[in-house]
């Protein structure tokens, strides 16, 4: 037997209807803040992905599923790990930021190569949206705003806690980046293997180890918020500011420093304490630079343009959704919904009979799930409609047909009656629990 990959997951019947109920409920949400729907490709260029996340990260260091398809000369490609970088690339590709300051989302499958455990799969999805155009604080602050509905739409927002730090500017951070780098070369024999690899690769990342040795030696090294310039510290203060005002509660954490690269001043994530390891289920922050430097490697070039870039920065997040649902299990499990509210059974003599009655029904009663068995016998089809978590079974056979009747048994008392044939038609007679 052929089975799926490692890391893969088929997602049954059995989960796919919690799946679609977060999913409406996501939507709804970005809809009630104007945010517009954008779907991408799931292969892209490798190279976006390189330049854009960062080639000291994670993702492109080991994560990354990369090939080669059939084209000469071939190019290498790679299976999305993250929406940013392709949602930033069509939105350069397809001038949508000229005169106008979109705000998008998208919803789909990810892929990192990374060891499955519980909430890290390989194939995963995220909900990911992107705010562009504005530099302004008020933008960080409605995304996160945004997320903290969502929680509440969700029935979670007891079990999320929202962190903040600022990486400030570039420059900003490089100056700090010496500086940590100078503090720890003279400690390197106390940091762990990994984080002795990064002072030298992406030395930033040496702040979220976790491990206590390097914790330890990290207590007095200096500190990134020492080093942000007065804008980006007011703009910090501000984005502070706007959620409190919201009533949004939040800590810093001057630790956190995100994986990818083309982050800088706001960054936050939303934690919770109810999934091991696996804590983070929202990440996201701000990324001025990346149109820029995106577009200087080969999206469109604007210059000869008449109507010049009105501003290139945004700001963004994306969420994991199978520890969105491994959360909403844990805390507040969605009620498992029956598939059928009426089933049918029709004796095969006059199954033709019962196919027109049950399509004459979805017509005209859009709010019912009904579904039918095939044309075997009638005892049969019943234990269909026992097993179908039905409300009502109405069966039909050559008594009915002649009388324009039809009989319904309650599923839950097992109460049999004969009524009209136009009994089902109307609401007060029946409508789903
Ligand atoms: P982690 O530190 O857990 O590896 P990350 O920083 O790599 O997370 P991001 O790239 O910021 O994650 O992705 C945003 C969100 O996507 C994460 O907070 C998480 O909810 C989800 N996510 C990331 N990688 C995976 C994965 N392999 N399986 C399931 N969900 C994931
Ligand atoms: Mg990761």
């Amino acid at each position: 037997m052929i089975k799926a990959i490692k890391g893969f997951n088929d997602i049954l019947p059995d989960q796919s209807a919690k799946w679609l109920h977060l999913e409406a409920i996501l939507a709804d949400v970005l809809g009630r803040y104007g945010y517009e729907h954008i779907r991408l490709p799931i292969v892209e260029q490798t190279d976006l992905f390189a330049r854009a996340i960062g080639g000291a990260t994670d993702i492109v260091e080991k994560e990354m599923y990369s090939f080669t398809d059939k084209s000469e000369p071939p190019t290498p490609l790679a299976l999305r790990p993250e929406g940013t970088a392709g949602a930033v690339r069509a939105v350069i590709e397809h001038n949508l930021l000229r005169g106008d300051t979109p705000k998008l989302w998208y919803i789909g499958p990810m892929f990192r190569y990374e060891r499955p455990q519980k909430g890290r799969y390989r194939q995963f999805h995220q909900l990911g949206v992107e705010s562009f155009g504005s530099a302004l604080p008020d933008a960080d602050a409605e995304l996160i705003a945004m997320t903290h509905l969502m929680w509440q739409e969700l029935g979670l927002k007891d079990e999320m806690h929202l962190q903040l730090n600022s990486l400030g500017e570039l420059d900003e951070r490089h100056a700090y980046r010496e500086a940590l780098v100078a503090y720890l070369t003279d400690k390197q024999d106390q940091l762990d293997d990994d984080s002795k690899r990064r002072l030298t690769t992406n030395p930033l990342r040496i702040l979220d180890s976790k491990e206590a040795s390097t914790q330890a030696v990290l207590v007095d090294a200096p500190k990134l918020a020492d080093f942000l310039g007065a804008e980006s510290v007011a703009h910090f203060e501000q984005v502070q500011a706007y959620l409190t005002d919201l009533g949004i509660s939040f800590e810093i954490n001057p630790h956190l420093v995100r994986g990818l690269d083309y982050y800088n001043k706001t960054v936050f994530e939303w934690v919770t304490d109810k999934l091991g390891s696996q804590a983070t289920v929202c990440a996201g922050g701000r990324y001025d630079g990346l149109i820029g430097q995106l577009k200087s490697i080969g999206g469109r070039d604007d210059k000869d343009d008449k109507k010049p870039v009105k501003s290139e920065p945004a700001v963004g997040f994306a969420m994991g959704l199978e520890r969105l649902l491994l959360l909403m299990e844990a805390v507040a499990p969605i009620a498992d919904v029956p598939a059928c509210d009426v089933f049918v059974v029709a004796h095969p003599d006059v199954y033709s009979a019962g196919i027109g009655y049950a399509q004459n029904l979805r017509y005209s009663r859009a709010d019912l799930r009904i579904k039918m068995a095939s044309a075997t016998s009638l005892k049969a089809q019943m234990k269909k409609a026992d097993k179908s978590g039905a409300a009502l079974t109405v069966i039909i056979a050559q008594q009915e047909l002649d009388d324009h009747t039809i009989s319904i048994k309650d599923m839950q008392t097992g109460e049999q009656k004969t009524v009209m044939q136009d009994w089902l038609l109307s609401k007060e007679n029946f409508s789903r629990r």
